[in-house]
């Protein structure tokens, strides 16, 4: 398996807990295998543990193999185990930009893997010479979210492509907000490269955050080393219902993936407008990064009104920035107003 180069050896070598669900995967037998009670309730029976039903749904809709998808508890979950099954602790690194979406900073401490910060320019973009300057051979992962979280910024197509071919080890593009851009998606260059990894998730575009289901889409031997690492049962009988449920609703996802698009552009323009407003980032995503004047008082005068939005002022290259989620229109018109209120009462 050429791909197990990538892996931590004890995950090549690792063989995994035989769950009772991977010796029958038919219907109608008498389950008397996982010890569950067998008196009526909806849900007393041990869920797929590989997927499948889902997993077929997914491939047809993406235009992918089945057998190169991994479905996680969110995305979140196949972040951590991408981390376990890939880097030794105090030995292999990661490779992430900054500012990106903090879980990557969070599982690889978690996992106490360190990790190596590029750090995008002033305009939050990624210069490729920043980045080739820092990436060695210890690193293991890479991430890179693209559109980025919290600008929303495409990250090049070229600077990918070159870190794919330069990298020792597996690069992961986080692609939470693909949806919202035009992009064309990482999955259509699987087939190009075995160490490239595409992440997606039910939470966004989909409108199904609560049912926890992140997909990742990989080289099947990828999915094989990861299905050994996961928890056996880590997607509920009910999300998998729910979110098979939600794939028959296409229709009506792209409908609000649209009304998104171009809110996003009539709030933007709104926001460039305001006096409090110095800096609106060019955004592919369903959020915009929007730099204030007196972006902390701002942040405080929203929530008393009950409009609670993203602080990211902490952030390096974020200062006096808060991150807005695109809304229904109602909701964007709710906000724009109070911002002009809050301009009005207090800096006019
Ligand atoms: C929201 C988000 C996710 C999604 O996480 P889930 O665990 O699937 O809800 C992943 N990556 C980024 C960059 C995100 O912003």
């Amino acid at each position: 398996m050429k791909v197990s180069k990538y892996l931590k050896k004890s995950v090549v070598e690792l063989s995994p807990y035989s769950s009772a669900r991977d010796e029958y995967a038919g219907d109608n037998a008498l389950l008397l295998d996982a010890n569950e009670n067998a008196f009526n309730f909806q849900y007393n029976r041990y869920p797929d543990p590989y997927q499948r039903k889902l997993k077929n749904k997914i491939a047809e809709w993406r235009g992918i193999d089945a057998r190169s998808i991994f479905l996680g508890n969110g995305s979140d979950e196949v972040i951590d185990l991408l981390i376990r099954s890939v880097c030794t602790p105090g030995k292999d690194r990661i490779l992430s930009l900054d500012p990106s979406y903090g879980m990557y900073q969070v599982s690889a401490a978690i996992n106490e893997v360190d990790m190596d910060l590029v750090k995008l320019n002033l305009n939050l973009k990624l210069n490729r010479s920043v980045l080739f300057e820092k990436l060695s051979s210890n690193h293991k992962l890479v991430f890179i979210c693209s559109p980025n979280n919290p600008n929303g910024g495409m990250i090049d197509t070229e600077i990918i492509e070159e870190l794919l071919v330069r990298s020792k080890g597996l690069v992961v593009v986080d692609e939470a907000y693909i949806d919202f851009s035009n992009a064309i998606s990482w999955i259509e260059r699987l087939a190009e490269y075995d160490n490239l990894i595409v992440l997606q998730t039910m939470s966004k575009s989909l409108g199904a955050a609560g049912l926890r289901i992140g997909m990742a889409f990989m080289h099947p031997e990828l999915v094989k080393a990861l299905n050994k690492v996961k928890p056996p049962y880590n997607i509920s009988i009910p999300s998998q219902e729910a979110a098979l449920r939600r794939l028959d609703q296409l229709d009506a996802v792209d409908q609000s993936i649209g009304e998104i698009i171009s809110e996003r552009s009539r709030v933007r323009s709104c926001l460039e407008k305001m006096a409090i407003v110095k800096h609106v980032y060019v955004s592919c995503a369903n959020f915009i990064l929007v730099r204030f004047d007196h972006a902390e008082e701002i942040f405080s005068e929203l929530k008393l009104r009950k409009i609670i939005v993203r602080n990211r002022t902490k952030e390096r290259g974020c200062e006096g920035c808060l991150r807005i989620t695109i809304g229904r229109r109602i909701d964007n018109d709710f906000l724009i107003n109070t911002l002009l209120e809050i301009e009005k009462m207090k800096y006019k």
